[in-house]
């Protein structure tokens, strides 16, 4: 008889796309893959030791799936989705669900949702977190787009989606772009979560006197507490690695930070919102500042340090207080922005859910995420992160540290943009007064651009002769 059809296919074996169709293959699922280069294809079908479906043409791929066919791309993101869809688009049957699991900008995928949903063909958008080990293992999974084209391909997402006490890391986040959008968002907290954990370590090291094997164990202990997550967690394996050569490797790599873009896009779309995330954004100009080294190399010569140099007399324990208080405000500052994101576009996102499908899998996950699952089911309207009673009191408790530790880093020259941002963020937020008359009054003084009074507020736009 003829062969069995696949349940599933996917679409790019490099190495994400590889990982998923093995995990998906120990679920049980008969799995189908294809790859524009066929070696990739069989090196990976040879791998599974056969239990991957290899196929040779688009044609063949879509001939062996079970239909409503349900096929994850997992490709470079950008043209490369583009074509893939308009060489599968003529083969497919309407009901079929083709996902995107790559890094795909939001706005291309609300455009090739609907212009597939024209044709009865249904596009969900997935961000997917976690690297290589995530996507064997269990990712984090955020898919967005039709309900029902969901909750057909909702099975195999539980099944490969990272397992926490919380459940499985994936929900229906909202429709068309509200996948990909929220892992944006998730990578922009990852920039920051990382720029802060940095900025700890330099305190730490040129504040504090400690090396890399104390850096180790404040770290290791540090994931024992309230900053336990998977960032600290691997900053302690990383100090600890030796460099084959002699010392530790941490001090062989080069201060230089990469970036792929999607942090980047986080800080675009958030200035087109008017969505205030300045603890994220510092994080982008730190790595934009770092590459910079050859530059900073020769303004060293130039530029002068502080003369002098407070001593605040901070302690291991205020450095892991500012840390936590300052990824608070990185957290807040990018749910902010998924609520404009839903305002705009109409999502309906569950804020909970959010936090709950990020406490596994994902780059981002730490024990943080819980305080913030508790924050919006006490309130699911909550207006910021930082306002919920629980939250609002730890930032309380920690900002004595959080400011002694800002203190003594500029003090000593030592920036310390994350930290900083996130504290002038909380400070800006309870602040019922701002400075921000006088901006107006100089709008209004030099371009008659008008404004309103403290004593009516919600009043007409006048103007004054100021000058
Ligand atoms: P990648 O390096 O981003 O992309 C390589 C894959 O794209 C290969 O399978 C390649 O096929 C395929 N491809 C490129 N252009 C193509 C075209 N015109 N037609 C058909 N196939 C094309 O691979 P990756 O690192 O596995 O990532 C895949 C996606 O997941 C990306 O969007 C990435 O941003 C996202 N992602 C990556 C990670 C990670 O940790 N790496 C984590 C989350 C999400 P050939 O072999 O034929 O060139």
């Amino acid at each position: 008889g003829a062969a069995a059809l696949a349940d599933f296919g996917v679409i790019g074996m490099a190495v994400m796309g590889r990982n998923l169709a093995f995990n998906v293959v120990d679920h049980g699922f008969d799995v189908a893959v294809w790859n524009r280069e066929a070696d990739l294809m069989r090196s990976a079908v040879a791998e599974s030791e056969g239990r991957l479906t290899g196929t040779a043409t688009y044609a063949e791929f879509v001939a062996t799936l079970e239909r409503p066919r349900r096929i994850l791309m997992m490709i470079q993101a950008g043209k490369p989705v583009d074509m893939v869809l308009e060489a599968l688009q003529p083969l497919l049957d309407e009901g079929d669900i083709v996902i995107d699991g790559g890094n795909s900008w939001f706005e291309d995928t609300r455009r090739r949702e609907a212009s597939l949903r024209e044709v009865g063909i249904r596009f969900v958008g997935v961000g997917v977190s976690g690297g290589e080990e995530g996507a064997r293992n269990g990712p984090a999974l955020m898919p967005g787009g039709d309900v029902d084209a969901y909750e057909r391909i909702r099975p195999v997402l539980e099944a490969i989606a990272a397992k926490t006490e919380h459940g499985d890391c994936v929900t229906h986040v909202g429709a068309d772009g509200a996948g990909h959008f929220v892992k944006m968002v998730h990578n922009g907290i990852e920039y920051a979560d990382m720029q802060f954990i940095a900025e700890a370590y330099d305190v730490l090291q040129r504040r504090l006197g400690m090396g890399p094997e104390e850096l180790a164990a404040t770290f290791k202990r540090w994931n024992k507490g309230p900053l336990s997550s998977f960032l600290v967690q691997i900053t302690a394996q990383i100090f600890a690695k030796a460099d084959p050569d002699g010392g530790w490797l941490v001090d062989r790599v080069l201060d230089k930070a990469g970036q792929k873009g999607t942090g980047r896009w986080t800080a675009q779309v958030a200035l087109d919102l008017g969505v205030s995330i300045p603890s994220i954004a510092a994080a982008i100009d730190a790595r934009v500042l770092s590459s910079m080294k050859s530059d900073r190399l020769r303004f060293a010569k130039v530029l002068k340090g502080p003369k002098v140099n407070a001593d605040l007399g901070i302690t291991v324990d205020d450095v892991e207080a500012a840390l936590y208080a300052a990824k608070i405000g990185a957290y807040a500052q990018g749910m902010a922005l998924i609520h404009a994101g839903a305002e705009e576009y109409g999502w309906s996102i569950d804020s909970e859910e959010i936090a709950r499908i990020w406490t596994g899998g994902c780059i981002i996950r730490a024990r943080f995420l819980e305080t913030m699952m508790e924050a919006w089911r006490r309130n699911p309207n909550l207006a910021n992160l930082m306002v919920d009673e629980k939250v609002s009191t730890e930032l309380d408790e920690r900002q004595a540290a959080w400011r002694r530790v800002v203190g003594s880093a500029v003090s000593a020259g030592i920036p310390v943009p994350g930290m900083a941002a996130s504290l002038a963020y909380y400070d800006a937020l309870r602040s019922a007064r701002l400075p921000q008359n006088l901006v107006q009054a100089q709008r209004d003084a030099f371009g008659a651009h008008t404004y309103q009074k403290v004593n009516d507020p919600e009043g007409p736009f006048v103007h004054s002769e100021w000058l």
